[in-house]
């Protein structure tokens, strides 16, 4: 910050979400000097990275260090993070709102999409985001032991032993979509205990698939392999794992003119697909573990009355709207586990505005659209504003878009700093909250390090709040 920016007034900024979005936003508010700001990043969770730690899949170590450095920025003397409070339940947006001047959310997308078929709420057939935070260690699906035995709610769910269980009695596996969180939940079922030791995974869920036998993963795409969602570098990855066969038809590397003009234009379409062809050209070898590429191949029912036996599929063609069409041709797969990986999807939060029908904050440049006007004091970044697409990385430039908004806001007088320094930290105390800082955090980090080396690994990820909370320090409490 200048000197001059030192003098002034800061506008004080409360970011909600402190995953990769959230946490550029408060970069790109601390990186200028123009507007002093103070910035208060929140989150629900009791620590911070969001999708960072709770998405990226665990055996990535080059993207999930993207935590250091979103941590400097949460280290600096302009930022303060708030862990554990939750915007909606424990403050209401809108005396969020009366205690800083901006709020910026950055709440990402917390829900997936649906594939509105027979059977998809039969046991075994799970959204992707579920299967994601149950091998990523997200305290939503390890509840605490307290939680379950319902001392002050109805009793709960224990998702994640449930998880834990489907796994260990799978051998094949159907993962629909073509997309990187389709990859990476293939790679992680396929994935032996060796490949899998080097990550920060939970004790019980590195345990649960060191054990499992899953030893055949289908991957459904509706369209063919000129339109996957797939980064190269992830689809290469797969290529590379050893004792590994991968299926591809040669008849579904048979391109129409749609496809071929695909190819010709998109170069990440043109790459995916020659890395497939390497594949198709490969012997089988008779490895113990396969993953089947099915193209041009949508699920129309899973099927099974008490757990998931297969799942019906039909074979789509391109209509000539440019949509998938079913061709009436059906056949069935067996399969003891069906993961729907079509794709997140972002969710209301009380008080603040949505769109239902695309799941987002509706806003033009990251100003917010309240009552039919821009909102004077709201802004929004990330999947929550521009839908869940990209990569990490790509969060960075959102955030900057976002902040250029509120700071051509502030040039143009439109947003004046209202001298509301600490008046969140009353809020919060007011209401009894304690908010876990950056230095809780680093304690839970040390914990989870020193756990680790009790494992012989780097570093053991603690997947219940209540250990989250013991380890910040913090006495454990029942609102989790
Ligand atoms: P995604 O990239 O949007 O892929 C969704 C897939 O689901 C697509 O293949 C889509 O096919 C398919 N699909 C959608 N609705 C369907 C339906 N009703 N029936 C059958 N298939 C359907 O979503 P994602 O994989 O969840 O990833 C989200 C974002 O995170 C992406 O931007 C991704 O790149 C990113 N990510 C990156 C990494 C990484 O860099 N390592 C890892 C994980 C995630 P259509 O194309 O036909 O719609």
């Amino acid at each position: 910050m200048s000197e001059d920016a030192e003098d002034r007034t800061p506008l004080v900024v409360a970011v909600i979400g402190a995953g990769p979005s959230g946490i550029y936003a408060a970069e790109a508010l601390t990186a200028q000097s123009e507007v002093a700001v103070e910035v208060a990043v929140l989150d629900r969770l009791p620590v911070p990275f969001g999708l960072v730690r709770y998405g990226v899949a665990p055996d990535h170590h080059s993207i999930r260090s993207i935590r250091n450095t979103l941590e400097r920025t949460l280290e600096r003397s302009d930022v303060t993070f708030y862990g554990d409070v939750t915007i909606g339940r424990d403050i209401a947006v809108d005396e969020l709102r009366g205690a800083v001047d901006v709020v910026l959310y950055a709440y990402g997308a917390g829900s997936d999409r649906r594939l509105g078929i027979p059977g998809e709420d039969v046991r075994g057939s799970l959204g992707a985001p579920e299967f994601v935070n149950w091998y990523c260690g997200h305290p939503d699906v390890h509840p605490d032991a307290h939680t379950l035995a319902g001392d002050d709610e109805p009793p709960g769910t224990d998702q994640g032993a449930q998880i834990a269980r489907l796994v260990g009695e799978s051998r094949t596996a159907v993962v629909v979509g073509v997309g990187n969180v389709a990859l990476d939940v293939a790679r992680v079922l396929v994935k032996t205990a060796d490949e899998l030791a080097d990550t920060d995974m939970a004790e019980e869920v590195l345990a649960c698939l060191a054990d499992k036998q899953v030893d055949t993963v289908h991957l459904l795409g509706r369209r063919g392999p000129a339109y996957t969602a797939f980064t190269t570098k992830e689809l290469r990855e797969l290529g590379q794992l050893p004792d590994l066969d991968l299926l591809v038809s040669a008849e579904d590397l048979e391109f129409d003119a749609s496809s071929l003009a695909v190819v010709g234009q998109d170069k990440v379409a043109a790459r995916n697909v020659a890395v497939m062809r390497e594949w198709a050209s490969r012997p089988l070898t008779g490895a113990s573990r396969r993953i089947v590429l099915h193209f041009w191949t949508r699920p129309t029912r899973i099927l099974g009355d008490d757990h998931v036996t297969g799942v019906e599929l039909e074979r789509t063609v391109i209509g000539t709207d440019g949509y998938v069409d079913g061709t009436g041709e059906l056949s069935t797969v067996d399969a003891d586990l069906v993961v729907r990986s079509v794709g997140y999807r972002g969710v209301a939060l009380p008080g603040v505005p949505y769109d239902a029908s695309t799941g987002r904050v509706p806003h033009a440049e990251g100003r917010v659209i309240r009552d039919g006007g821009f909102s004077t004091d709201e802004y929004v970044t990330g999947w929550i504003k521009r839908g869940p697409t990209g990569v990490i990385g790509t969060n960075k430039s959102d955030a900057v878009e976002t902040v250029a908004s509120l700071l051509a806001d502030v040039a143009a007088g439109r947003l004046t700093p209202q001298g509301r320094s600490g008046a969140l930290d009353r809020l919060l105390r007011s209401r009894g909250l304690q908010p876990l800082d950056l230095p809780a955090w680093h304690r839970i980090d040390s914990a989870e390090v020193a756990l680790g080396t009790s494992y012989g690994r780097l570093r053991t990820t603690l997947a219940h709040r209540v250990e989250l909370l013991a380890a910040a320090e913090r006495q454990a409490d029942r609102s989790g």
